[in-house]
């Protein structure tokens, strides 16, 4: 398969173009580095006026939106240990976390210091809504680009939950441990608007409705939750604008006693499921889920070629997608009402 000489783009993802040395249309548009240290340099320092008016005294400063995995375990350790501040953390058990992901939250979140919530929804209505996401186009293209439907599903989910939570406690921030490959710099600090997640929650509830029925709301806002504008939290993703290294972030959180799961794809040190997520959209698209933000990595210079190249081209364990899929078929019949 053609690939982009300087990224790792294949030639089968959505709008490539490749000029006369190989270079995709992503990478010329690519501004460079000076250009991407500047704007951190301008989000970091937004970060730090945000949190000067905001933090709290008593109370959480952010609810941090914690999947277990080694992003989100650093970008804890960061806000606790660099920023003082009080967190919540939050962790959605979509029935397929790893064990290992689960053990090392509870020792990460005693290390730091900080509460935890584990909130598992109901079991029935998550694979039913897994299998049918995974057969179903129902998300936009441009959403697909970056991530499986599965985890688009999942994510889904973890955010509206977080948002429900932080809205209820007046907590001004919530956090996530997305890498700079995952989401743009641009969106890494915003407040959320209710119109826009208004739109962008009915847009989710419509077709789940379908699946699950009514029990689908209790994972949304309501409108007692609309009603409470002037408690919206800023979303915030610090490894945006903060320095990152997966070398190093390995290397700090192991001193934290986390561990690598060894029952998860290579692309996820948390959760079983994200191995069917990858084979489904790998068949449906013709590329891989993580390729978006593989290329970011090493267009942006946090990650070597070579090594995310090597991360592309791992097989998934063929015995936990089958785990997967049959733990999804028994998980549809584990209730009855
Ligand atoms: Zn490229």
């Amino acid at each position: 398969m053609k690939r982009c000489t300087r990224c790792v783009l294949p030639e089968t993802f959505p709008g490539i173009k490749f000029d006369d040395e190989g270079v995709c249309n992503f990478c010329r548009a690519y501004k460079g580095r000076e250009h991407l240290d500047k704007s951190r340099e301008k989000y970091r320092k937004r970060f730090d006026d945000l949190l000067a008016k905001h933090r709290r005294k008593g109370g959480y400063d952010a609810l941090m939106a914690y999947s277990g995995g080694k992003d989100s375990t650093y970008t804890m350790a960061v806000l606790r240990n660099t920023y003082n501040m009080s967190i919540l953390a939050l962790t959605i058990d979509n029935g397929f976390v790893s064990p290992q992901a689960l053990e090392n939250s509870r020792k990460v979140v005693e290390g730091l210091g900080v509460d935890y919530v584990l909130y598992k929804p109901r079991l029935d209505v998550l694979s039913k809504l897994f299998l049918y996401t995974a057969e179903k186009n129902i998300y936009s293209k441009k959403g697909l680009e970056r991530a499986s439907s599965i985890c688009t599903t999942c994510m889904g989910i973890v955010k509206f939950v977080a948002l429900r939570m932080a809205i209820e406690s007046g907590i001004p921030f919530i956090t996530y441990g997305w890498s700079p490959g995952q989401a743009p710099i641009e969106s890494s600090i915003f407040r959320n608007n209710p119109e826009m997640i208004k739109k962008m929650q009915d847009a989710y509830i419509q077709p789940m409705k379908q699946v699950v029925g009514d029990e689908i709301y209790n994972y949304f806002l309501t409108e007692e939750h609309f009603g409470m504008a002037d408690q919206f939290p800023y979303n915030v993703n610090p490894l945006a604008f903060l320095e990152y290294d997966e070398h190093s972030v390995m290397q700090q959180i192991s001193a934290m006693g986390w561990e690598k799961p060894d029952d998860t794809d290579p692309n996820s040190t948390n959760c079983l499921l994200n191995a069917l997520g990858i084979k489904v959209h790998k068949e449906k698209f013709g590329f891989h889920p993580y390729v978006h933000e593989l290329a970011n990595l090493v267009r942006k210079g946090y990650m070597d070629r070579a090594e995310a190249l090597a991360r592309l081209e791992e097989e998934t364990d063929p015995k936990i997608v089958d785990m997967v899929q049959k733990r999804l078929e028994k998980g549809v019949k584990t209730s009855t009402t």
